[in-house]
């Protein structure tokens, strides 16, 4: 499984980086950069789909299986 972040959508809210800071960092203008590509297993994949489901604008989606 793989987590795309929309950075056209992004608003940089910040809340994927700040309540999921081993799966994403933030870079220097404030958008999050995803640490694994693919997820590396189930924990991130959890983490993965709670930070897909807080972002405001639906910018975080889950690929593959
Ligand atoms: S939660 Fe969504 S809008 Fe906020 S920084 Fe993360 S991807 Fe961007």
């Amino acid at each position: 499984m793989r987590v795309k972040v929309d950075l056209k959508k992004c608003t940089k809210s910040g809340e994927c980086y700040y309540n999921h800071p081993t799966l994403f960092k933030v870079d220097s203008e404030g958008f999050p950069v995803v640490q694994f590509d693919p997820l590396e297993d189930e924990d991130l994949e959890i983490e993965a789909q709670q930070a897909s489901e807080v972002c405001p604008v639906e910018a975080i989606t889950l690929e593959g299986d």
